[in-house]
């Protein structure tokens, strides 16, 4: 049962993933075209459950820029996004999808899709960034909708209780214009369901990332970035649940038989930030062929929302958007950091400078310096970008990651 050693040893429910992905995206096809169902697109923490809890087919544009990197589409649709005047320097995300639908590309037609849904109504979170309200607002532009939103707090410490009512007002008033575009009411016994399918979704999702603390663990961040799938596209709904059961069971199948993501395992690190979309197959090759299993992330636990609560629904989301690692200080994101390395017996860490999302590189205000001194942790720093191929070099990366494991192999 073992893969060639840089080769992935890919999972079984694999296949079945596939199957979900292929309805969800066919029905979203079928909403955006016979104008069956209203189309919302969401901001990927935004508020998902409220939006299904409405009837809404929710599509997550972040997802369209990861497809957009993974299938090495981005760089030729970016250059249409700067010609409008949107700069090199912001969301690369944001600057292959607004290229992508400039271009009148997308890789949604393997799905069937020659383009991204059009949307009745956008709705953002800015507890990642304020990239998404100004990617939503172009969308708006194009096409007369409304862009409606949460305006939350960042760099959050301690997430108290007003901040949270503040955001859980703002989530309120969100429900008269909803309402209005889903032409319905919204049934508090459905949100609250839609937030109880969502929380399980999250426990399973924790449960299947938490495997890897297994030593050697049964999969890897590349794995994890793929089965994310469905708690990004699909929380909120049974799908998300019965497929992490399946997907759950197959780790602990690995765990009972011994079966290593990366055979011969010797060294453990945690990934910081970003994946590299465009070269996940090639990273994954790379740590394998080093005998290095990159075990956990924060990217791949940002889908875990433990907040959540059915008795509270609307309140429970609110503060689930406000612990995000990604809204938080430097001081909580270096707990959480710490708590992450210990849990998953990690070696080192390795942070990606991701050069468009500085929301989500954590290197630029001293970090690694502080996780070394305060608690011997080591790390190397890779600078790249998630979907824009022209910030990375395989070279210069391979060399540093090299050298790094190399440190920590003489340890
Ligand atoms: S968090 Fe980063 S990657 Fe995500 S939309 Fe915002 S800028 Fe883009």
């Amino acid at each position: 049962m073992h893969a060639p050693r840089n080769e992935r040893l890919e999972l079984r429910s694999t296949a079945r993933m596939k199957e979900l992905l292929a309805e969800y995206f066919g029905r979203l096809g079928s909403a955006a075209k016979d104008r069956s169902a209203p189309v919302a697109w969401c901001s990927s923490v935004g508020p998902a459950e409220m939006l299904r809890a409405l009837g809404f087919e929710v599509f997550f544009p972040e997802n369209h820029g990861a497809m957009l990197g993974a299938f090495r589409m981005a760089n030729e649709c970016m250059s249409k996004a700067h010609a409008r005047g949107y700069s090199q320097e912001i969301c690369s995300y944001l600057t292959s999808d607004v290229g992508a639908y400039l271009a009148g590309k997308t890789p949604l037609t393997a799905y069937g899709m020659d383009s991204a849904p059009r949307a009745d109504v956008l709705v953002f979170n800015t507890n990642q960034c304020r990239e998404v309200q100004d990617w939503f607002e172009f969308y708006g532009r194009e096409w007369k909708v409304p862009v409606v939103g949460v305006t939350s707090f960042r760099s959050v410490g301690e997430v108290t209780e007003p901040l949270v009512t503040a955001i859980t007002r703002q989530m309120e008033d969100l429900v008269p214009t909803l309402e209005g575009i889903a032409g319905k009411r919204l049934d508090p016994a459905r949100l609250s369901e839609v937030v109880g399918l969502s929380r399980q979704c999250s426990d399973l999702w924790k449960a299947c990332l938490g495997t890897a603390a297994h030593r050697p663990s049964p999969l890897t961040f590349f794995d994890s970035t793929i089965h994310m799938a469905p708690a990004v596209l699909l929380r909120g709904t049974p799908d998300a649940i019965s497929y992490y059961e399946l997907l759950l069971a197959e780790l602990q199948e690995r765990i009972a038989g011994g079966v290593a993501a990366v055979p011969g395992e010797l060294h453990r690190l945690y990934w910081e930030g970003m994946p590299m979309w465009g070269k996940l197959r090639e990273h994954a090759s790379m740590f394998a062929q080093m005998h290095t299993c990159v075990v956990a992330s924060t990217y791949c636990n940002s889908w875990i929302f433990e907040a959540l609560d059915p008795a509270d629904p609307l309140r429970s989301m609110a503060r689930a958007s406000l612990e995000l690692f990604i809204a938080r200080s430097d001081g909580p994101k270096q707990r959480y950091i710490e708590r992450m390395v210990e849990q998953f017996h990690v070696d080192g860490v390795l942070f990606h400078d991701c050069r468009t999302c500085p929301h989500n590189s954590n290197t630029r205000y001293g970090m690694p310096g502080r996780l070394r001194e305060e608690s011997g942790i080591p790390s190397v720093t890779v600078e790249g970008d998630h979907t824009d191929l022209r910030c990375y070099s395989a070279e210069q990366s391979r060399t540093s990651i090299e050298g790094f494991v190399e440190q920590l192999a003489d340890r």
